[in-house]
C-alpha cells in the first residue's frame, strides 16, 4: 500500500526555486505540496551564496541573513585589482537561514513540506502528459497526484528526465568549498583568484560570511578540465596561496560540494502540466556560476502561473507558457551575452589574465557588478562605451554586444 495525496500543485524540491514557486502559488490561494529529500530544508548546502543586496530587498530577505560586501578584489598569478564602492551591493547568504526562511514564508501561506521524501518517477495519464509523481518516504511508497508539477529538483532535474524530456546536463560547474573559522578577515571584501594555479578553467574565492568565518572555494568547469575541484581546494589551502595566506590560521567547520548547470537557457521549460525551474531550467549567470536570484525571481513567477491555471481549469503547456516568456523576456539575451565572456574567461592563460585584470581595473564599481552580474542592457553597454577610452575595454564590451 502507498500512501496517497492529491494537490493542485506539487513542488519537487525544496531549494531556493522550489520554496519560492511554493509561497507565490499557495499566496494565489491552491493547495500545495512541496517535496524535499533531505531531513530538513537546507540539510545540505551546495552553493556559495553570493547574491545582490538590490535583489535581497526586493525578495524581503531578512538583515540576520547575509553578510554585505563593498570591496571587490581579483588576483591572478602577477596581478592583482581591487574596487570599492561606497555601499555595499554583494552579499554572502548564510545560506541555509535563507533556504529555510524561504520554505517558511511557503509554510504561512499554506503550502505543506514533506521532507524525507524522495521522488523516483513521474504519473502520466493516457496521453503521457504528466499528473503527478512517486516515491518513498520512512513509511515506504507515496504517490502525489497533481494537476500541476513544478520540477525544482535543481541539477539532477529528477522529473523532466523521468518525463523523458531532458538529458544530464552536457556542460557544468563542479564546486568545492569550506567553510572556515579564521584568524584574520576583512569582512566586506571578497577575493576571485583566477589563472592556472587556482582553477584551469573557473575560478578559486574567499567569500566573508562575518565573525571570522568564511568560506573559500574552487570551482571547475567540466568536461573543459578533468581537476577535481577538492583536490585542488585542499592544495590551495595547504600552499595557502595568495590572499589565503592573509587569513592566518584556518579551522574547517563544514565542507560543501555541488555541480550547477552551464549549457545556456538551452531547456524548453513549460509541457502540459509541468513547469522547470531554477537550476533545473538553466538559469544561471554562467559569469560566476550564480542562479540563487533567478531561482526565487523565477520561482515566484512560476508558482503564479501554476495558479493561475489551476484556477482557470487549464494547465496545458500553452497556459504556462507566459512563465517562459517572462523569465526568457528577462535574462535570455544577458545570458548569452555572458556566455560569450565565458568563453574568452576559459580560454584565458596566466599571462592574459594578468592583462584581464588590468582592463577590468579601469571600471567603477557599478559598472564592475553590472559586468559580474551580467547585466548587459543596452544602455548599460552604451554608458560605458561611452566612458571607457581605451581600446581594450571597449574591445570587452563589444565581445558582450556580439560584434
Ligand atoms: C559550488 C557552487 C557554488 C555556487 N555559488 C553560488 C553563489 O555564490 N551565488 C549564487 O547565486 N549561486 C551559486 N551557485 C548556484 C546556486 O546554488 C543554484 O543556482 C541554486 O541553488 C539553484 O536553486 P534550485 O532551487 O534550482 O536548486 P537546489 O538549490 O539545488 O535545490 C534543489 C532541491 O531539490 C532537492 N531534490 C533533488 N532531487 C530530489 C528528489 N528526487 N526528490 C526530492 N527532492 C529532491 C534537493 O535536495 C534540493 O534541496 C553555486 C553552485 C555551486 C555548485
Amino acid at each position: 500500500m502507498s500512501e496517497e495525496y492529491n494537490y493542485d500543485l506539487v513542488v519537487v524540491g525544496g531549494g531556493p526555486a522550489g520554496s519560492s514557486s511554493a509561497f507565490s502559488a499557495a499566496k494565489a490561494g491552491i493547495k500545495v505540496a512541496i517535496i524535499e529529500k533531505e531531513e530538513s530544508i537546507a540539510e545540505t548546502v551546495r552553493t556559495s551564496g553570493v547574491t545582490w543586496i538590490q535583489n535581497i530587498k526586493e525578495f524581503g530577505i531578512p538583515e540576520d541573513c547575509y553578510n554585505p560586501i563593498k570591496n571587490f578584489s581579483f588576483c591572478s598569478p602577477n596581478n592583482e585589482v581591487s574596487i570599492s564602492d561606497s555601499i555595499p551591493r554583494a552579499a554572502v547568504l548564510d545560506v541555509r537561514k535563507t533556504y529555510r526562511w524561504l520554505a517558511k514564508q511557503a509554510e504561512e501561506q499554506g503550502a505543506d513540506i514533506f521532507t524525507k521524501t524522495t521522488i523516483t518517477d513521474v504519473i502520466k495519464d493516457t496521453d503521457g502528459n504528466i499528473i503527478g509523481v512517486s516515491g518513498t518516504n520512512e513509511n515506504g511508497n507515496v504517490i502525489f497526484h497533481s494537476k500541476v508539477v513544478i520540477d525544482a529538483s535543481g541539477f539532477p532535474s529528477t522529473v523532466a528526465k523521468a518525463m523523458g524530456y531532458v538529458t544530464q546536463w552536457e556542460r557544468f560547474g563542479a564546486g568545492a568549498e569550506y567553510e572556515v573559522k579564521v584568524e584574520k578577515v576583512e569582512e566586506d571584501r571578497w577575493w576571485l583568484m583566477v589563472g592556472q594555479q587556482y582553477s584551469p578553467a573557473g575560478y578559486a574565492w574567499i567569500f566573508p560570511l562575518g565573525n571570522n568565518i568564511v568560506r573559500i572555494g574552487v570551482g571547475v568547469g567540466k568536461p573543459d578540465s578533468a581537476v577535481d575541484p577538492t583536490q585542488r581546494l585542499k592544495e590551495i589551502m595547504e600552499k595557502k596561496m595568495g590572499p589565503i595566506k592573509d587569513l592566518g590560521e584556518i579551522t574547517p567547520i563544514e565542507f560543501h560540494y555541488g555541480l550547477i548547470p552551464n549549457d545556456g537557457l538551452s531547456r524548453k521549460t513549460v509541457f502540459n502540466n509541468l513547469i522547470l525551474v531554477g537550476d533545473t531550467a538553466g538559469q544561471a549567470n554562467p559569469l560566476v556560476l550564480e542562479g540563487i536570484r533567478y531561482a526565487i525571481k523565477f520561482g515566484r513567477v512560476a508558482g503564479d502561473t501554476a495558479a493561475n491555471a489551476v484556477k482557470s481549469g487549464k494547465t496545458s503547456e500553452k497556459e504556462l507558457q507566459p512563465y517562459e516568456d517572462n523569465w526568457k523576456k528577462e535574462i535570455e539575451s544577458k545570458i548569452n551575452s555572458a556566455g560569450k565572456v565565458q568563453d574568452r574567461w576559459i580560454g584565458l592563460t596566466d599571462e592574459e589574465w594578468d592583462k584581464e585584470l588590468d582592463i577590468i581595473s579601469e571600471l567603477k564599481s557599478e559598472e564592475f557588478l553590472d559586468f559580474i552580474k551580467a547585466d548587459f542592457g543596452l544602455s548599460n553597454m552604451l554608458k560605458l562605451a561611452t566612458h571607457h577610452p581605451k581600446l581594450a575595454v571597449r574591445q570587452l564590451f563589444n565581445l558582450v554586444k556580439g560584434k
